[in-house]
């Protein structure tokens, strides 16, 4: 972080603290979150999490995760109160996100607050809105980023097993247990350094990948046996949910987390999409293997971005005709797709 000594002051005294993270957290989203108010709480600053949506209950282990303020399209108290944290803080910290459209109804409240911001993120092409920003695209994950920044306050020893397994949370699903290739040789040196101060790997895996509710084992299998759709030509593999489906089988929200990649596992396939109805909106996830930038498909045709092999988008048509956009576009990139 090039303007580290500036920062470093203002959180030499005790500061209050809003931290805010993208709309449906992951775990590197919520854990990048936790980990870094663990962290500045035993610092002594008033720290609040703001969440802009709710999150899935498999994160629900981490600590602090029961004083989030996770809004609801219901509760228009806590957006109140949201507001309230972001206009009285002094330094905003903004985690796992670089477009301000990330934090929805959250973006001009945090845009227009008078605090300090830090952008800590690791997501291609960002938007210039923080005073302090710490962004590498190269790492694996904002989780990661949290612990360089605490190591480069000088600070490391602050990192208890909490802060710790949040942190780690945050490595391992991004890098998806370390088997992506955005893994290298320092993502093993920060989770050796998150392990070595408390941090449980079997633990936190077990409690991500092996608590899953029946109706999000019944969701995947429904998925994969109705939905799952290959297009040789294209190789290319989808599967999209109604909302009709989606309630049938009483999902919850994170239910759908991962569902992308088995489409990306089948063989030959280069490009995965999942495209569910969130109601006011279709949520889209994008996987690639290779050259093929989803990154630069969600930006130009699905309003999102990402990663250059994980991106997510939406879409305000109907779940059909999203379907058909995409449909539409892909013998444009047949010749990509082909390599
Ligand atoms: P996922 O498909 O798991 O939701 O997201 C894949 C990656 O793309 C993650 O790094 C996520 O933060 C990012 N991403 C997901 N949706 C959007 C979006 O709408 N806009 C942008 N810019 N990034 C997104
Ligand atoms: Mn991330």
């Amino acid at each position: 972080m090039k303007n580290l000594p500036a920062l470093k002051t203002l959180l030499d005294s005790p500061k209050k603290v809003a931290i805010v993270t993208h709309f449906k957290p992951d775990a590197d989203a919520l854990g990048s979150s936790l980990g870094l108010a663990g962290f500045l709480k035993k610092k002594g600053h008033s720290v609040s999490v703001v969440s802009p949506s709710d999150f899935p209950d498999f994160l629900s282990w981490m600590s602090g995760s029961e004083s989030v303020i996770a809004l609801s399209k219901k509760s228009k108290e806590l957006l109140a109160k949201a507001t309230v944290e972001f206009n009285q803080a002094d330094i905003i910290f903004c985690l796992d996100f670089s477009s301000l459209s990330r934090i929805n109804d959250l973006t001009d409240i945090v845009k227009n607050a008078s605090a300090k911001k830090v952008m800590i993120d690791h997501h291609l092409e960002p938007e210039n809105f923080a005073e302090f920003q710490k962004w590498n695209v190269s790492s694996a994950s904002t989780a990661q980023l949290v612990f360089e920044l605490i190591d480069e306050l000088g600070e490391k020893k602050k990192i208890d097993s909490s802060i710790a397994n949040c942190l780690y949370a945050g490595l391992m699903t991004d890098t998806g247990s370390f088997r992506h290739n955005n893994t290298t040789a320092r993502e093993f040196e920060v989770a050796n350094e998150l392990v070595s101060a408390g941090a449980n790997p079997s633990e936190v895996a077990r409690l991500i990948y092996d608590v899953n509710s029946l109706s999000r084992l019944k969701l995947i299998g429904f998925a994969l046996n109705q939905k799952l759709t290959v297009l040789t030509e294209y190789r290319t593999a989808y599967i999209t949910l109604s909302q009709d489906e989606l309630k049938k089988l009483d999902a919850q929200t994170g239910d759908t987390e991962g569902l992308v990649n088995y489409g990306l596992s089948v063989k030959d396939v280069q490009l995965a999409v999942l495209m569910y109805d969130r109601g006011e909106e279709i949520k889209i996830s994008f996987r690639s293997l290779g050259d093929f930038s989803v990154n630069d498909f969600a930006r130009k045709h699905f309003e999102g971005g990402g990663h250059k092999n994980a991106a997510g988008g939406s879409s305000k048509q109907t779940l059909e005709q999203t379907l058909k956009k995409f449909l539409d576009l892909l013998p444009e990139y047949k010749e990509s797709l082909n390599p």
